[in-house]
């Protein structure tokens, strides 16, 4: 990154969560009560969401949080993947619920995730979270929407009055991030593969969130100078790396700043996930103070 694009990494934000994290652990098992537990749902043989589950389960093992893998045929039915979270939600001992992606071809994830007790539902994928979020209501927030916001936060980046352009409408990101985005006073325009003008858009921008899945899909010709970019994007490289939806050679010099891939939302989206599971944990064991109120 050249210097008059500054680089909004995640590590030290998510060092920030993963630490109030682990302090609720810590504290829920002094006062005699469980660590927190998350479990991941898993229905697919996809290698990335094997390494991703590996990197969460990691990431958790050193704060103090449990994390099992429950894993399930790549052809499950529907049914026994609602089910499976069903009997989770009932499960005392256990605090957060994910349901990772890709499922079953047939499986609806918003469908299914329905079966997700809200207040273990650590990453936002129950339609009802959604519609409390839509609706300014308490609720966990998508980790990686949210993860958005709280970069920006991070680097002391304000959102009150700032247009923002998002890029993706999907349920699990562009969708939450444009309630989570309005409720901190920004003007925001989501788009997606039907917009017409993509960069007449974006240009008109302070803020551009790329979150497409598709890889270098925003270049100079979208922005405006000293546009902030944030870059959710995490696309497979033939290298078996990962590469944003931001063409990074591109918008260098342009971009007042731009999220890394890998190491910008990622992290921060973990960090999220784990500090959210102590959240319900802790909603758990003082029903009398949640945070959440599903
Ligand atoms: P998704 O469900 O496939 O949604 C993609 C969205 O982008 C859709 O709304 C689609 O429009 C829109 N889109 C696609 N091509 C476009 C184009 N050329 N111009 C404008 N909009 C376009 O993907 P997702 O689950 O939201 O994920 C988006 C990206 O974020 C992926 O790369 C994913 O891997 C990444 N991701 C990262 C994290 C993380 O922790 N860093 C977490 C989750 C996802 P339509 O609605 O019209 O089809």
């Amino acid at each position: 990154m050249s210097d008059s694009t500054a680089s909004l990494t995640g590590a030290e934000c998510a060092a920030g969560f993963r630490a109030e994290a682990q302090e609720i652990a810590e504290r829920l098992v002094r006062e005699g009560g469980a660590a927190p537990r998350l479990v991941v749902v898993v229905a697919t043989e996809d290698e990335s969401s094997a390494w991703y589950v590996r990197s969460i389960t990691r990431a958790a093992a050193r704060i103090g949080i449990a994390c099992d893998t429950v894993t399930l045929p790549s052809d499950a039915e529907p049914g026994v993947i609602r089910k499976q979270l069903a009997t989770l939600s009932d499960d005392a001992s256990v605090h957060g619920i994910i349901l990772q992606t890709p499922l079953p071809p047939g499986a609806s994830a918003a469908d299914l995730a329905g079966a997700i007790a809200p207040g273990k539902d650590v990453d936002g994928a129950n339609p009802l979270s959604l519609g409390r979020l839509a609706a300014g209501l308490p609720a966990f927030a998508p980790a990686t929407a949210e993860a958005v916001v709280r970069l920006l936060d991070a680097h002391g980046l304000a959102l009150a009055g700032r247009t923002v352009a998002v890029v993706g409408r999907s349920t699990v990101v562009g969708k939450p991030l444009a309630h989570l985005l309005l409720d901190r006073d920004a003007t925001v325009t989501v788009c997606h593969s039907r917009t017409a003008d993509l960069a007449a858009v974006t240009r008109g921008a302070d803020i551009v969130v790329a979150a497409a899945g598709r890889a270098g899909l925003v270049t100079a010709e979208h922005l405006a100078p000293g546009a902030v970019v944030v870059d959710v994007g995490t696309n497979p490289t033939e290298d078996g790396g990962l590469t944003g939806d931001v063409d990074a050679d591109s918008v260098r010099g342009v971009a007042a700043a731009l999220s890394p891939v890998p190491g910008g939302v990622g992290p921060v989206t973990t960090a999220l996930l784990l500090r959210h599971t102590a959240m319900a944990a802790e909603a758990a064991q003082h029903p009398e103070d949640t945070h959440v109120t599903p």
